[in-house]
Formats: structure tokens, C-alpha cells, sequence
């Protein structure tokens, strides 16, 4: 066996022994940049796969300022103190262009985080959403091995990362503020789709009764939409990450899914589905990358862009005349 392997195999068994080091090691690996650093990472991935699966994955989104931290934290502690094993992960394809991250900064959920059987990872950093949301599916699959059996992945609401981390849950929460009306306007079409269940945090003190009465609304925008599932209809739950209140009816109700799904075989297909969806996506970003590392094709993509530009050259010709080139290689 070559060092490599061995050295996977290291990993491996430090991840399955729960060790925090080798677990964050794998992380930074299979997030390397440095080719043979990811290939490792790769490596040591192959090894734990055939031991994950065994979580619960929840996705938790909602805008800045919603309470997703809070919420998280509260429903971690509170996991925790059940005996639980706890991973909170992070998908923030925040843009170079806006500089630093949404989610992450260190101060968050700073109770959970001193918690040891917590395990807090932020964003990977950089990248495309596809490259950020594949590094955070891999990452569960390594708190899987590691026996955390509960996952939870954080989200904000930018761009399509939503829909990226719903693909890789068994369950997805969406977080709302009590002010309904204004919030159902500015909500981006197609997140209440993708919600097993909506949550109004802060219902507490002066905000309980706008909190009530936004879940009325709210269900009755889920009402109007058809359920992704014929065996579960989202339900709206009123919820106080401060109070802790109605924290306890959210993971019933995870459970609930957990169990009401399995019996129509809908989770299994779920996750078969969602494992297609990658496979694709890898197979997608792989051939992106070769295309544009082929030296011929790099050649000519800025005149044919400027063609394009120009107005010169059809998006469809100019497409074609790529192509041609990478398959003439
Ligand atoms: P995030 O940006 O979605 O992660 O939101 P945070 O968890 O950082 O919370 C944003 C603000 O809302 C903070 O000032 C929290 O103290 C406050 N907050 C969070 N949850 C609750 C809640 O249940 N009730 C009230 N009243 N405030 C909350």
C-alpha cells in the first residue's frame, strides 16, 4: 500500500473516531486548492462514504437578521442536551464582488460552538455556488462518518444557494420575520416551494401577535400552492429562538417527516435523486473546467466574445465554434 493510501486511511479512522482535528484536516483537504491536497481529500472521502448517510440533514434559510443563528443554536443546544451529536455547516457563495461573507463571522453561536459535542464549520470560501455547495455536501458526508446525527446546513437567501442547499436536506426550514405582508412580497418565487415548513421566529414579547398573524398568512400562500410531497404539506410553526418556545414542536415535527416519508419509500428517492443531481453537477463542473483550461479554446474565447459583443456573432455560432475546438483537440 503506498504512503498515500495509508495516510488516507489515517484520516479515515481518526474521522470515525470522532477526532475534531482529523475531521476539520479532511475538511481542509477535500477544500484545498492544491491538486494533490484535494486528491487526498478524495481519497479519505471514498473511505467514509460507505459510513454516511445516517444523519438527519436540515437546511435552514432565511434573510439576514431573521434569526437563523440564533435558532440553530437553540435547536443544537437543545439536541445536545439530548445526547445528540450536532454538525452546523455553512453555504454563503457570497461574491467576491460584495467582499466578505454573510453568514460567517466567529461570533456566532458562540454557546454552541464551545459545546464538544458541537461541530461548527463556516463556508467554504471562494468559488462558485456549484464548487462552495459540493464542498458542503462533502463536508456532511464527513460528519456522517464521524457520527454526528444531526446535520444542519445554513443558508441566506442569495442568488440560487437555497436551491443548492434544499438539494442536499432531508428537510428544508425556511425562517421568516413576524412582518408578513412586506416579507411574502419580497420573498423570491420558488423558496416557499421548496419549504417542508416555514417558521415566524421572534414570536415573543411585542412581536407574538404580528408573529400569529403572519402565520396565517403565510399559510394561506402555502395553501395556494401545490404540495411537493402528496404525503406531507408544509406546515407554518410559530417559533422563538430567545424563549426558546416552539423549538421542541420544530424537531417533533422534522421527525414526524422523518417517519411519515420513509413509509412511502420517499425519502430513499429523495436522496437517490439528489445523489443523480450531484453526480451530474460533478460531471458538469469537471467538463467546464477542461473546457476552459484547453488551451485553444482559452485562445479563442475573448474574440469570440467580443464578436458576440459586437453583435458580430451569434451566442449559438460562437458556442459552436467553441465547441468544435475542444472536440478537434
Ligand atoms: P441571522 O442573521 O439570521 O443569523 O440572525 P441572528 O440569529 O444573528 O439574529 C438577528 C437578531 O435577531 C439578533 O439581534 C437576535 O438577538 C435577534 N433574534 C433572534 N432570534 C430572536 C427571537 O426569537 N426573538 C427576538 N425577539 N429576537 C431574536
Amino acid at each position: 500500500m503506498s504512503a498515500r493510501l495509508a495516510s488516507a486511511a489515517e484520516y479515515r479512522d481518526g474521522v470515525r473516531a470522532g477526532d475534531r482535528r482529523a475531521i476539520a484536516k479532511t475538511i481542509t483537504l477535500l477544500e484545498s486548492r492544491r491538486a494533490d491536497h484535494a486528491e487526498l481529500g478524495q481519497c479519505v472521502l471514498e473511505e467514509l462514504v460507505p459510513h454516511s448517510g445516517g444523519a438527519v440533514r436540515l437546511g435552514v434559510t432565511g434573510t439576514p437578521g431573521v434569526g437563523k443563528s440564533s435558532f440553530i443554536e437553540a435547536l443544537g443546544l437543545a439536541l445536545i442536551e439530548r445526547g445528540q451529536r450536532v454538525a452546523v455547516l455553512a453555504v454563503d457563495p457570497s461574491s467576491p464582488r460584495s467582499g466578505g461573507s454573510i453568514l460567517g463571522d466567529k461570533t456566532r453561536m458562540e454557546r454552541l460552538a464551545q459545546q464538544p459535542d458541537a461541530f461548527i464549520r463556516p463556508s467554504p470560501s471562494g468559488g462558485s455556488l456549484g464548487g462552495v455547495a459540493h464542498r458542503t455536501r462533502e463536508t456532511m458526508l464527513v460528519c456522517e462518518a464521524a457520527g454526528y446525527e444531526v446535520v444542519i446546513v445554513e443558508t441566506v437567501g442569495v442568488g440560487q444557494s437555497e436551491a443548492a442547499v434544499a438539494s442536499m436536506v432531508d428537510f428544508f426550514a425556511v425562517l421568516l420575520q413576524p412582518g408578513a405582508g412586506d416579507e411574502l412580497q419580497g420573498m423570491k418565487k420558488g423558496v416557499l416551494e421548496l419549504a417542508d415548513a416555514l417558521v415566524v421566529n421572534k414570536a415573543d414579547g411585542e412581536l407574538r401577535a404580528a408573529a400569529r398573524r403572519a402565520c396565517v398568512e403565510y399559510q394561506h400562500a402555502l395553501d395556494l400552492l401545490r404540495p411537493v410531497s402528496p404525503h406531507w404539506r408544509p406546515p407554518v410553526l410559530l417559533a422563538s429562538a430567545r424563549s426558546g418556545d416552539g423549538i421542541e414542536e420544530f424537531w417533533k415535527l422534522v421527525l414526524a417527516h422523518r417517519s411519515a416519508l420513509p413509509r412511502s419509500g420517499e425519502l430513499d428517492a429523495r436522496r437517490r435523486t439528489q445523489s443523480l443531481a450531484w453526480l451530474w453537477s460533478l460531471v458538469e463542473e469537471q467538463l467546464q473546467r477542461d473546457f476552459r483550461a484547453h488551451p485553444a479554446v482559452t485562445r479563442a474565447i475573448p474574440p469570440l466574445e467580443a464578436e458576440v459583443a459586437a453583435r458580430k456573432c451569434t451566442p449559438a455560432a460562437a458556442a459552436r465554434a467553441l465547441l468544435e475546438i475542444y472536440r478537434d483537440r
